[in-house]
């Protein structure tokens, strides 16, 4: 049988404490799958995406214990979604798995995954969580009420607790990479790229170790992200609004005018111009939105830079 390459990406960042544990556990899960099915071949790629921590030092270290592992590393920040990008765009297996490093994916559901997809039934096997354990409150009703908004306004459907572990072919994988725009949401483009999508359910993992990156803030402003990059509905909203107020104002007038100089009183006059005054700042936002995504595109900058590879940090030691 033909070899089949299968690429397995994690984006790290300040991973130091759970990366070898995820070592172990991965290798587990691989050796496993190459023993029933000789014919697969890994290529393991960590992103390291500027952690100030010792995550490269090890990502160095594994890189050289074992060819398969490769690594790249970001000049800084450049957060999770440009991790996911680098990998996919790096890759070069038939098929690409991205996880992330805390255990909070649990690799053993890879062969499950493969499973589905090898026969072509699927091209896409992803995990589901159908339980929020572990999560305050606030943010369970947050992030279901986030769901049903952008699914509401926006024609790319985005699955309800559908998380960023997959496992895709790389016609997925290459349909990902042609979309190159700058402002990423990867659960809408994992859905807007179509594909035969398999849900496994699964029940919420707490991390391994370390600590999480997210809070309810970074959470929200993630969200309007979604929103922002996958609808363009809050503008026709604030188009509609407008409209409505015109109308009302221009109801105000003929009634002022049939019904003669009736008494308004001052605060009806102060209410009326703050709630404009509040609507049209209120638009003017919702457009500044657009725009500034616009501008962020336009200028076509690089999603992420890469100052360090397993390659060239080799080259540099042998000179
Ligand atoms: N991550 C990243 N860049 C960031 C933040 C996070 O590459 O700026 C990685 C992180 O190392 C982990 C994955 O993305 O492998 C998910 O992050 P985290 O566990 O903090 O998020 P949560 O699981 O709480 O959603
Ligand atoms: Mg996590």
């Amino acid at each position: 049988m033909e070899k089949e390459l299968i690429s397995i990406i994690v984006p790290c960042y300040n991973e130091q404490e759970v990366l070898s544990m995820f070592r172990d556990e991965i290798l587990k899960v691989t050796n496993g799958m190459s023993e029933k099915y000789p014919h697969l071949m890994f290529e393991f790629l960590f992103i390291n995406d500027g952690s100030k921590d010792d995550t490269l030092k090890i990502l160095r270290g594994f890189a050289e214990d074992d060819s398969r592992f490769r690594y790249i590393s970001f000049s800084r920040n450049f957060g999770k979604e440009a991790g996911m990008f680098a990998g996919l765009e790096n890759c070069k297996g038939d098929y690409a798995v991205i996880l992330d490093a805390d255990l909070q994916h649990p690799p053993k559901l890879i062969p499950q995954m493969y499973e589905y997809v090898k026969d072509g039934e699927y091209d896409c096997a992803g995990t589901r969580r159908i339980s929020r354990k572990g999560e305050p409150k606030l943010l369970s009703f947050f992030s279901r009420s986030f769901y049903k908004v952008i699914n509401k306004i926006s024609q790319t459907q985005i699955v309800d607790g559908a998380q960023d572990y997959r496992f895709m072919t790389r016609q997925m994988v290459d349909a990902i990479l042609s979309m190159r725009e700058y402002n990423r949401f990867s659960k809408g483009i994992f859905s807007w790229v179509g594909f035969n999508t398999k849900y496994i359910e699964v029940e919420n993992t707490e991390r391994a170790a370390g600590t999480t990156t997210w809070n309810f803030w970074k959470l929200l402003k993630y969200s309007f992200e979604g929103i922002f990059a996958f609808s363009t509905a809050p503008m026709n909203l604030s188009v509609i609004m407008g409209f409505i107020f015109i109308l009302l104002a221009v109801a105000m007038v003929v009634k002022i005018l049939i019904c003669g100089d009736e008494m308004w009183g001052d605060s009806l006059i102060i209410t009326l111009v703050c709630l404009i005054g509040g609507i049209q700042l209120f638009c003017i936002g919702v457009l500044g939105q657009y725009i500034a995504k616009t501008y962020l595109e336009v200028k076509k900058r690089p999603v992420y830079i890469i100052s360090e590879t397993e390659k060239t940090y080799r080259k540099r030691k042998e000179i």
